[in-house]
C-alpha cells in the first residue's frame, strides 16, 4: 500500500500505564478506503524496525473496484502485506504478480528501490480486512537488491486460547522463514474462543500490540481497534485476555537506533536521498510495473512539505 499524505506524522498525546503507552490512530485515505493509521507517531517514528502501521477494515467492497493502489515507489524498507479477510493482487517492477489471502505473507524488501502496485482482483472477495506493515531497513542493508517473497505457509503456535501465526520473526517456539534484516517480531493472534495467556516476549524488544477485530486487555489496558498500546523493553511476558472472535497483532524487535526520515513511500536518512528518489520516480527509473490498468501515483510536490531533520 502507500501513503497518499505528503506528511506521514502525527501528533497525539501518549497515556502512561505502568510504563506502558496508548496512542489512538489517525484516520487517513488511501484510494478509495479509509485506515487507522496506527504509526508513525511523532515522538515514536519506529518501534523495533516497524515504522509503518496501517489497518483497515472489516469493510465491503461489493460491487465496487475495492482496494486500487497504483504503482508507486519505495526505497529502504519491507512492505509487509497481511489480510484478515478477502484477497489483493500485487505486482512489481521485479515482474512478481501474486494473489494473496488470509494467513499468507507477501513481503517485498524493496532495498535500493522497488516499485509495486496492489489491487483487489476483478473477480474478489465481498469483504476485505487488513494491515499494511512497513518495517526499515537498518543502514547496512538499506541498498540491498530488492526482492519479493510469498509464504504461504507460516509457522503457528497455541499459547492459553490463542491461535498464533507468526509472519516475521519468532514467537512462542515458532519461527517465520520470511528474511528480516534486524532482530524483530511480527505475529497474529486470533482467540477462537475466551482467551486468556501470559505470552513470552524477548527483553531486548520493544512492542505494540493492537486489536484488529474485537476487544482485548492487554497489560491491563482495555484495546479495541484504533489503539495501539506500546511497551518498553524489559519485559520478558506480557499478559493477555481477549474476548471469543477477536484478533490481535503484537510486533516488536531491537530498537533501531537510527534516524528515519520518512517522506511519502521513502524511508531515508537525508533530505537528500529523499530528494533523488523523488527525481528518479519523477524520471520513470523504478522501472516498470506490468499489468495495471492505470496511471502510476505522482509523488507529492517536494516543496509542498518540510523534511524535517531526522530523529530517533
Ligand atoms: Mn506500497
Amino acid at each position: 500500500m502507500s501513503t497518499v499524505d505528503a506528511d506521514v506524522e502525527i501528533a497525539e498525546v501518549p497515556v502512561a500505564q505502568d510504563g506502558a503507552e496508548v496512542t489512538e490512530a489517525r484516520i487517513a485515505r488511501v484510494g478509495d478506503i479509509t485506515v487507522r493509521r496506527l504509526m508513525p507517531l511523532r515522538a515514536r517514528r519506529s518501534v523495533g524496525a516497524w515504522c509503518f502501521v496501517d489497518h483497515y477494515g472489516p469493510l465491503s467492497v461489493d460491487g465496487v473496484a475495492g482496494m486500487e493502489v497504483p504503482p508507486h515507489p519505495h526505497i529502504g524498507l519491507q512492505t509487509v502485506t497481511w489480510l484478515l479477510r478477502g484477497d489483493v493482487l500485487h505486482r512489481d517492477s521485479l515482474g512478481s504478480e501474486q494473489m494473496i489471502w488470509p494467513g499468507q505473507l507477501n513481503l517485498m524488501t524493496a532495498g535500493r528501490g522497488i516499485a509495486h502496485a496492489e489491487e483487489s482482483p476483478a473477480e474478489h472477495d465481498p469483504q476485505l480486512h487488513g494491515v499494511q506493515l512497513w518495517v526499515a531497513l537498518p543502514d547496512v542493508s538499506r541498498q540491498v537488491v530488492p526482492t519479493f517473497e510469498h509464504h504461504a505457509e507460516l509457522p503457528a503456535a497455541r499459547v492459553g486460547g490463542f491461535a498464533i501465526t507468526v509472519f516475521m520473526g519468532e514467537l512462542a517456539g515458532a519461527r517465520s522463514p520470511a528474511t528480516a534484516f534486524s532482530p524483530i517480531v511480527g505475529a497474529d493472534l486470533a482467540a477462537d474462543g475466551p482467551a486468556r495467556a501470559s505470552l513470552p516476549l524477548d527483553p531486548a524488544f520493544e512492542h505494540i500490540v493492537f486489536v484488529a477485530e474485537g476487544a482485548a486487555e492487554v497489560g491491563g489496558v482495555r484495546l479495541q481497534p484504533g489503539r495501539l498500546l506500546y511497551l518498553a523493553p524489559g519485559r520478558e511476558q506480557i499478559s493477555v485476555a481477549a474476548a471469543g472472535g477477536s484478533r490481535l497483532f503484537l510486533l516488536g524487535g531491537v530498537p533501531l537506533g537510527e534516524p528515519l526520515l520518512m517522506w511519502w513511500n521513502f524511508v531515508a536518512r537525508t533530505p537528500e536521498e529523499i530528494t533523488a528518489a523523488a527525481a528518479a520516480w519523477r524520471e520513470d527509473r523504478f522501472g516498470t510495473v506490468g499489468g495495471y490498468r492505470g496511471e502510476r501515483l505522482a509523488a507529492p510536490p517536494l516543496d509542498a512539505i518540510h523534511l524535517r531533520a531526522p530523529r530517533l
